[in-house]
């Protein structure tokens, strides 16, 4: 038996739930289909946390999603009650002879402060002095410069998953869990979806696979890099001063290369958690069958000895837990998004930072699918990977 829908939605993670509950609200019929049940801790959508920002050093084309997703995010509240964004601030720490490179951006934090002024988004350039009386946990080399956004701050993965996943549901979507797709063929005047869970029939279908795309989309999603991410907790001596009334989020660009960075969030949840801080490994897998969740027994430790010791005043190095996630990264670190075929429209929107951009994209796919908007950032063509 085939269920038929004007629109299938394939992965229903940070992309997938957020196009899913934005064709609802259009009143479009859709399904969406995953292979688990989002939201899950096996793809690139989990770990408690994720920075959101305004001023994108990544570039101008990132803002208007950025600033948007915001409006999303507030609207979800009001309508549902979650707490999805808590805009606790982000602090930008570089080098100030602007040598630093995040997200495949050289002077990411002049690019970020360029971006704030272009879109009047609320910033502040902070001296060193200024860092240090406000937040005495960063020890500063000296060398530095600081960007601080106080509308920035973090987002609650998970929760943004279930919750537009919830508000797809209850405006009509189907969602269709422990499903995974094994083929999308256009059949005719359609495109067919076939999984164990049954076959499916569409006008048009999005796919938003993360990691799973190089091998269900192919083409130029064989050009996505996946780099498993290892998260970690760390203990802290006291817990009010890591709150986020006390301490923003933070990413802090010590060099050129992507490991020479790090990042971290303000305590959630209970203070006996762990205040979550990061950095990016570029270490990469052939396929995402290849991805362990187990993380690297010293993992935690050395992204303690490397930035934390001696930098973040009151963390010690004793990890509480750590987890893993994956990026799936283009060559130049922008998004992937675009029609593979005539009635097929994928995205591929992570490389360390999609998902603060993600409820806009969903607006975007939900829109460029059903027809009522036509225009895709030429920055995200596929036809650049190729
Ligand atoms: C460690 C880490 C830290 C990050 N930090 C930040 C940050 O601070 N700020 C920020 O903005 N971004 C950050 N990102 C990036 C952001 O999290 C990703 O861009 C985003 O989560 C990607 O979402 P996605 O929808 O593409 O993938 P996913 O959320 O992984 O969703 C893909 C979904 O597709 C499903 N699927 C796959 N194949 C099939 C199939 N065949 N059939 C059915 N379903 C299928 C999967 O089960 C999955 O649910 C980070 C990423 C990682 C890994």
């Amino acid at each position: 038996m085939t269920d038929t829908a004007e629109v299938i939605v394939v992965g229903l993670g940070a992309a997938g739930a957020a196009a899913l509950y934005q064709l609802a609200r259009r009143g479009v019929r859709a399904v969406g289909l995953d292979r688990f049940s989002p939201p899950h801790d096996r793809g690139s959508s989990h770990g408690e946390t994720r920075i959101t920002r305004h001023a994108v050093g990544e570039g101008e084309v990132y803002a208007p999603l950025a600033i948007r997703s915001h409006e999303i995010w507030r609207e979800l509240e009001a309508a549902t009650g979650a707490r999805l964004l808590e805009t606790c601030g982000l602090l930008t720490l570089a080098p100030a002879d602007g040598s630093a490179t995040a997200h495949g951006v050289s002077d990411f934090l002049g690019r970020a402060a360029s971006v704030a002024r272009t879109f009047d988004i609320p910033h502040e350039r902070l001296s060193l002095y200024e860092v240090r009386a406000r937040w005495p946990q960063f020890v500063l080399a000296g060398d530095e410069a600081a960007l601080f956004e106080p509308g920035a701050g973090f987002l609650r993965p998970e929760r943004c998953i279930s919750t537009q996943l919830a508000e797809a549901q209850r405006l009509g979507a189907g969602v269709v869990l422990e499903a995974p797709v094994f083929s999308i063929e256009e059949a005719g005047e359609a495109v067919r979806v076939v999984s164990p869970a049954g076959t499916f029939e569409a006008d048009r279908v999005v796919v938003a696979a993360g990691a799973w795309s190089p091998e269900l989309i192919g083409g130029p999603f064989r050009r996505l890099t996946l780099q498993p991410q290892s998260l970690h907790w760390f203990e802290c001596e006291d817990p009010a001063a890591f709150s986020p009334s006390r301490f923003p989020a933070f990413m802090w660009i010590r060099g050129g290369e992507p490991e020479d960075s790090f990042y971290g969030f303000p305590l959630v949840g209970a203070p006996d958690r762990g205040v979550k801080m990061a950095c990016e490994s570029q270490d990469s897998i052939a396929r995402i069958a290849d991805f362990d969740r187990t993380p690297p027994a010293t993992a935690g430790a050395k992204v303690f000895e490397r930035h934390i010791r001696g930098r973040i005043r009151g963390i010690g190095p004793r990890v509480l837990s750590s987890a893993m996630c994956v990026y799936s990264t283009t060559p130049d670190s922008g998004f992937a998004v675009g029609w593979t075929s005539d009635r097929v429209l994928a995205a591929s929107a992570c490389s360390g930072h999609g998902f603060k951009h993600s409820a806009a994209l969903g607006e975007l796919l939900a829109k460029v699918v059903s027809g009522s908007a036509r225009r895709i950032p030429p920055e995200f063509a596929l036809q650049r990977l190729a």
